[in-house]
């Protein structure tokens, strides 16, 4: 396995002071929708940490102001999400080095008078890959995607985390697709930097090749609140019959690219697998403790 996905498992640490302090949360714009609070609070109370879950909503010209009263000695950390994760890089004072090469922060842990940032949503999506029954575990844990050609939707601060961890997990080519170019050919660069396998950059779907054995990603907002979908449905209908969708959304339960997909036969499945793994390692970074994963899952059904 990779050194880079060997990377992705060493970026968990232990916060001994961890149970000094009771306050997390979920920055973001918005985060009504979020299901972290009832995920996170389930573990907190089970492993008897005094800690409570907020939800912080956090329009851009309060990001400083949000981010600095995490320094304040109650606040054990909080997670991030959008539009926020490549921001708020600049805002802290250590950042793991998998979340600087990745770009991208979810994950902010007040320790020792310093905000350090971490990205759980790299290894989040792996595992939640796997537990879909997609590649193979290596005897050493890692999760292999050897073969299969990755579509990633979006090339924001979740789809960076994605796609550092599909180019770790062997990819046989990553194709990213999003709205403005620029960006999507500027997060290319930067996995290619590490990466042996192809790495393409889209803005018009008529240049989309479907290659079989795909994983086509959405991590974008689109389908969030309206029924539409990242992707037309006449061009996932070229996608062959062994292609799996992944809809990083999980609120609603399914999004209008899952139908589409559903409705196609394409087995696919959504955020929730994503939202309890990256959630659980988020948990170990603030508590040095091992997440109660069937805990946490039993908020989700
Ligand atoms: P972000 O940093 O703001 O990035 C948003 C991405 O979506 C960008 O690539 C943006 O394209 C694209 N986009 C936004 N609106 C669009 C539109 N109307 N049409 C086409 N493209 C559009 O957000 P993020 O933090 O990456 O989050 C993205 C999504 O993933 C959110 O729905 C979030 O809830 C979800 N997520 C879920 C989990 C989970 O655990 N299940 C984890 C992380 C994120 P441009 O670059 O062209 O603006």
């Amino acid at each position: 396995m990779s050194t880079r996905n060997n990377r992705l498992m060493r970026s968990i640490q232990h916060t001994p002071e961890a149970t000094e302090r009771t306050r997390v949360g979920l920055i973001g714009d918005p985060v009504a929708h979020s299901f972290s609070p009832r995920l996170q609070q389930a573990a907190f109370d089970a492993l008897g940490i005094p800690a409570h879950y907020e939800l912080w909503h956090t329009p851009a010209s309060q990001l400083l102001e949000r981010v600095r009263a995490l320094c304040s000695k109650e606040y054990l950390g909080a997670n991030v999400t959008i539009p926020h994760k490549q921001a708020v890089i600049h805002l802290l004072d250590k950042i793991d080095p998998l979340a600087e090469r990745i770009g991208a922060v979810n994950t902010i842990v007040h320790r020792n008078d310093y905000l350090y940032g971490y990205n759980t949503d790299a290894l989040g999506l792996l595992y939640a890959l796997r537990e879909q029954g997609l590649g193979t575990l290596q005897p050493d844990g890692q999760v292999s995607l050897k073969g299969h050609t990755a579509l990633l939707l979006g090339a924001g601060g979740a789809a960076r985390g994605a796609a550092f961890a599909l180019a770790s997990a062997g990819v046989e080519r990553l194709i990213i697709f999003n709205r403005h170019l620029e960006r999507a050919q500027l997060l290319a660069a930067d996995v290619q930097q590490n990466y042996d396998g192809a790495v393409f950059s889209l803005n018009d779907a008529n240049f989309l090749i479907p290659h079989s054995s795909s994983i086509i990603i959405n991590a974008t907002p689109v389908g969030m609140h309206e029924d539409i979908s990242p992707l037309e449905p006449e061009v996932l209908a070229r996608f062959d019959s062994d292609t799996f969708v992944y809809d990083m959304i999980y609120n609603p339960t399914q999004s209008y690219l899952l139908c589409q997909a559903s409705i196609m036969g394409l087995r696919n499945a959504n955020g929730l697998s994503m939202l309890l793994h990256q959630g659980a390692l988020a948990f170990t970074h603030w508590t040095g403790e091992q997440a109660p994963l069937n805990i946490m899952r039993a908020t989700l059904i």
